[in-house]
């Protein structure tokens, strides 16, 4: 039978027959062309298989080509070829992606329906909707100056807690704990005050949700106050105030609530956004109250994850315990960690063996806002790294590996991140719009009058359409660790005035690249701001070598006094300059050049390939073969 004739037969057009013989294998074929039966049967064959794949099928985005087709019930190289009919060229272990998998089944009059799974998920194929998007409970935490109540407070809410009653209590310490109310869940973390708060935010990882202030109402506003008020407006974190200790009787709430207006938290019943509420740790005033508000906040900030995502999360603690071997406290934040999950933590990466909430029980699922503990992984993790799920054990190890690379060359590369002089350079481009500072003092007189300096520099540089100064965070005392961290999350420069650093603030500078700059005098600090802001700051002087000279035999010249006799081997020696000698290629003293002779007369400079007799102060035990480096101070950053 011919081609025409047997398309007449199967009612479709001889065109569309020649397409499908040469999709079922029977090629070369034109309108008049001859068919066998056994030609004939394999088209047949082939038109039965189409029809069956006409029905819907299920999609998770993922799959390969051979995936897809025996989805589809159609072989892989056809399949090949319709793609590649549809212009997409793909080998049979391709991953094709959910925009190319309805292309193809648009092409062949399949309709397809795409489910997200934790896989399509790990391979970025799903494509996550609101739908996705369920409420999960705030993240809180308890902030404020040293013994305004911070802990009673905590400890009350975790004694109130339904699982802690029916646990007994609370049996580890993971970090952080969920309270379970009627109305919702809220998760505490369990260390109070902003140290956790600005490390977590310096490395990167955004936990809290809502910041709990509390604030003695006999004290009223304190050093620690103000310092996390500053670390909350730099994170923009919401805060709700809880004056507390209100039982006693030199309680004065109105007074803290004055003070706080003056910081930019001003109660609502003032006419300002922030809620205050008057509670006690001690009676448990108004503690039910707070929770209710945490809860309404948290409504209201819309806070949602996706359940269905594979896990992520923040480490909170990190350590290795003898009989369990490395251990994360995590807080879950998105998505749901299962046992049994590989999974990538910074550095570090693992299988998840066990996971424990924070009163011991065994969980097997964990999702958003959970609160855990997670064994397996392979090595101790650092609090602040990312958790989160992969696809397999291969892409863990792949991951933590290149992380590990990744965070070794960003260390190497550490020390541009904040000096004052990249500041500047970013001034002078024009893509830096505030300069943000941290200023700490000795006194509140020094920083009031910086303060006010500060201020009207700012003013002149904003209407010379310049930067504008953002103080954000103004203390007493030496440059401390917490300032470091504030400093590294906000992009801010440290200034000192007449104060000292404390050594690990010292080293975590160094870690972060943070630059601190000290002051004797407020002039120069402020000129140094003025210059900065004007983009005119003087570029720092840094020492280079510009010459040295071979010592080739040694004159006493007195009881204690030498002068060597050299030859200028490299750039020039120029008297009055430091220089350091170098012997058997060790420095073995540094020193300034303090005479410098050629011939017997006395000169300013000396170049290559001259001999010339040089004398220097406190020396006198010059060695033949000695080098003596001239280095000469210059202008860094020339280049600005
Ligand atoms: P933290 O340093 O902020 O954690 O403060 P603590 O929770 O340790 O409290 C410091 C002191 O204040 C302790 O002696 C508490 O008993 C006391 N305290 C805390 N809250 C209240 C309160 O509401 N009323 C009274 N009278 N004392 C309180």
């Amino acid at each position: 039978m011919r081609v025409y004739q047997f398309a007449k037969q199967l009612k479709i057009t001889a065109k569309e027959l020649i397409e499908i013989c040469e999709n079922a294998g029977v090629s070369g074929k034109t309108y008049v062309s001859g068919l066998k039966d056994q030609e004939m049967a394999a088209i047949k064959e082939y038109m039965k298989k189409r029809k069956l794949a006409g029905k819907p099928i299920v999609s998770t985005g993922t799959e390969t080509v051979g995936e897809i087709a025996s989805k589809l019930g159609i072989s892989a190289s056809e399949i090949i070829k319709n793609l590649s009919d549809i212009g997409i060229s793909a080998s049979i272990n391709d991953r094709l992606g959910p925009e190319n998998i309805k292309k193809l089944c648009d092409a062949i009059g399949v309709s397809v329906e795409f489910k997200k799974t934790r896989e399509s998920y790990i391979l970025g194929t799903a494509i996550e909707t609101d739908k996705d998007l369920v409420p999960r409970a705030p993240v809180v935490t308890v902030m404020g100056h040293v013994d305004h109540g911070k802990t009673t407070i905590l400890d009350y809410i975790r004694k109130s807690n339904v699982a802690a009653k029916e646990f007994g209590q609370i049996t580890q310490k993971i970090g952080a704990y969920k309270v379970n109310l009627n109305e919702g869940s809220i998760v505490f973390i369990d260390t109070p005050g902003h140290e956790i708060f600005t490390a977590m935010r310096a490395r990167g990882a955004q936990i809290t949700d809502i910041v709990v202030l509390v604030v003695a109402a006999d004290e009223g506003v304190k050093l620690q106050t103000v310092e996390a008020i500053n670390h909350c407006k730099a994170a923009g974190v919401p805060v709700i105030v809880a004056i507390n200790k209100i039982d006693k009787p030199n309680a004065n709430p109105e007074a803290v609530k004055k003070q706080l207006s003056e910081y930019g938290l001003v109660p609502e019943e003032w006419g300002g956004q922030t809620v205050f509420l008057n509670v006690s740790g001690v009676t448990g005033a108004n503690i039910k109250e707070l929770l209710e508000i945490i809860l309404l906040m948290g409504e209201m900030m819309e806070l949602k994850a996706n359940p269905e995502r594979p896990g992520e999360g923040v480490v909170l603690e990190a350590y290795l315990h003898k009989q369990k071997g490395p251990v994360i406290d995590l807080l879950v934040q998105n998505g749901s960690v299962r046992t049994g999950d590989y999974f990538v933590c910074g550095e570090t990466w693992g299988k998840v063996r066990a996971m424990f909430d924070e009163n011991g029980q065994k969980l097997e699922k964990a999702g958003p806002s959970t609160p855990m503990e997670v064994l397996g992984a392979s090595s101790v993790a650092v609090p602040g790294d990312i958790f989160k799920v992969v696809n397999s054990e291969a892409d863990a190890r792949r991951i933590a590996e290149g992380k590990k690379q990744a965070n070794k060359a960003a260390q190497e590369r550490v020390q541009k991140v904040l000096t004052l002089e990249d500041l500047q350079k970013q001034i002078i481009q024009g893509t830096l719009k505030e300069l943000k500072i941290i200023l700490k003092t000795d006194s509140i007189g020094s920083q009031e009058a910086i303060k006010s300096s500060l201020e009207k520099l700012s003013q002149a540089s904003i209407e010379k359409q310049g930067p504008s100064v953002n103080l954000i965070h103004c203390g007493l005392g030496s440059v401390s660790e917490s300032d470091i961290l504030l400093a590294a999350c906000s992009q801010a420069v440290i200034f000192g005035y007449n104060i000292g650093i404390d050594s690990k603030a010292e080293n975590l500078s160094k870690q972060h690249g943070i630059e601190i700059k000290t002051y004797r005098l407020v002039y120069d600090l402020i000129e140094d701001v003025k210059n900065t802001l004007e983009g005119m700051m003087k570029p720092q002087e840094i020492e280079v070598m510009v010459g040295q000279a071979l010592v080739k035999q040694v004159f006493k010249i007195g009881r204690n006094q030498s002068v060597a006799g050299c030859l200028v081997v490299d750039g020039k020696v120029i008297r009055d300059s430091k220089v350091k000698i170098v012997r058997n290629g060790k420095f073995v003293f540094e020193g300034y050049l303090s005479s410098l002779k050629r011939f017997k007369n006395s000169v300013k400079e000396v170049t290559t390939n001259t001999e010339c007799g040089i004398g220097i102060s406190g020396f006198n035990d010059f060695q033949q073969g000695d080098i003596i480096q001239v280095y000469q101070k210059v202008q860094k950053g020339a280049d600005v």
